[in-house]
């Protein structure tokens, strides 16, 4: 029987975790080492909207086909009666951009229904939002927000089989010499910083503030380097936001309220009505491009990489998942 311990008990780790104990069910001993779960992990922070940002060099097809692994996961979860306790839903939404380059939706084959605004469109939009909208474009896609989604995969890992133990594991070389794992899955994020360790790993905070306004129902993101968001989840919308890289402070910081405030305002006056509910700070973990590979080690065990998702990783989890399951499966063959 293999013995795999996933480390990082996030939505990349937790993918994982059920691809791999639903294909190999009693022939693997599958393990989440994690000092954080749901409600406190990165995800944790995040709308969970579909949509590839800040992932560095990771070539487009990778993410085109990590983010189509997602995009059909959710839509299959979507058409079962657990949709609504994965707080998976179906919503509009509209990407707007001031920059002069204009968007670049090379993943526009992924999501439903994708056009671009004419320019009589764009135009309204600048009117109604007093913007200088170079170019817009509509879609309709999922967001699947992680403080329900992971509740729901740790339950589904964990009623087949799976185990799942809180601790902090100090190092990755430690891990692969001390324990009983034939594998290792390395899924820690920002954390691969000192786990790995990985140098190259840099927070890109991210500040958003979560309000109660039950009439929106459609996603509003400017794309533009200072642009805002707004993505409705099941019970509350989220409003964004930030990403400034290296920058650790988890601390809301006064400034940035006032800019997400302010920017949502434009975006659609009626938002500010929204009772409060929560103001949120999250590292996403920004890498100069995904880390998915494997890594053998000198006493014969198997590490896989699977880090540095940037603000993609609940896009890209289940996609990543996949791969990850592929290299275990075409890696430990004779192990079975
Ligand atoms: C404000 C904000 C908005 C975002 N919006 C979106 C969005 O709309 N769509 C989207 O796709 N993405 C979004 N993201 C990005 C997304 O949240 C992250 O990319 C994703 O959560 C990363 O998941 P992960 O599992 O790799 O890392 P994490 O969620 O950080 O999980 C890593 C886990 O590893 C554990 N760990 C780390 N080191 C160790 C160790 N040494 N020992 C034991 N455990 C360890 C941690 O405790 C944690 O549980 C957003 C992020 C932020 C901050």
């Amino acid at each position: 029987m293999l013995n795999i311990g996933i480390i990082g008990g996030g939505i990349c780790g937790f993918s994982c975790a059920v691809k791999i104990k639903e294909h190999y069910r009693d022939k693997a001993k599958v393990t989440v080492i994690s000092d954080q779960f749901t409600p406190n992990t990165t995800g944790d922070i995040s709308a969970g909207l579909w949509g590839p940002i800040y992932c560095g060099d990771t070539s487009e097809r990778d993410i085109v086909r990590w983010s189509k692994g997602m995009h059909d996961f959710l839509h299959e979860l979507w058409l079962t009666d657990k949709a609504g306790e994965a707080g998976v839903c179906l919503v509009p939404c509209i990407r707007a951009t001031t920059d002069l380059n204009g968007l670049k939706p090379y993943w526009d084959d992924v999501v439903f229904g994708f056009s671009k605004f004419t320019q009589q469109e764009v135009d309204r939009l600048n009117k109604e939002q007093n913007k200088d909208y170079k170019e817009a474009c509509r879609f309709v896609t999922f967001t699947s927000e992680p403080m329900k989604l992971l509740p729901y995969l740790t339950k589904r890992f964990e009623s087949s089989g799976g185990i799942v133990t809180q601790r902090k594991v100090s190092s990755l070389a430690e891990l692969v010499k001390d324990s009983q794992f034939d594998v290792i899955i390395n899924c820690t994020g920002l954390g691969a910083k000192e786990f790995v360790p990985d140098d190259s790993m840099h927070a890109i905070r991210g500040q958003v503030i979560r309000v109660a306004a039950p009439w929106v129902y459609c996603v509003l993101l400017d794309d533009s380097d200072d642009g805002n968001y707004i993505i409705p989840n099941v019970d509350t919308v989220v409003l964004g936001g930030t990403h400034q890289v290296n920058d650790y402070n988890t601390t809301p910081d006064a400034g940035d309220r006032k800019l997400i405030l302010n920017g949502c305002r434009q975006l659609m006056p009626g938002i500010v009505c929204g009772r409060e509910i929560r103001e949120m700070v999250g590292l996403r973990p920004g890498r100069s491009s995904v880390r998915l590979e494997i890594e053998p080690t000198a006493n014969g065990k198997l590490v896989i990489h699977n880090y540095g998702h940037g603000g993609s990783g609940v896009t890209l989890a289940w996609g990543c998942a996949v791969d990850v399951l592929d290299l275990l499966v075409n890696n430990t063959k004779s192990k079975l």
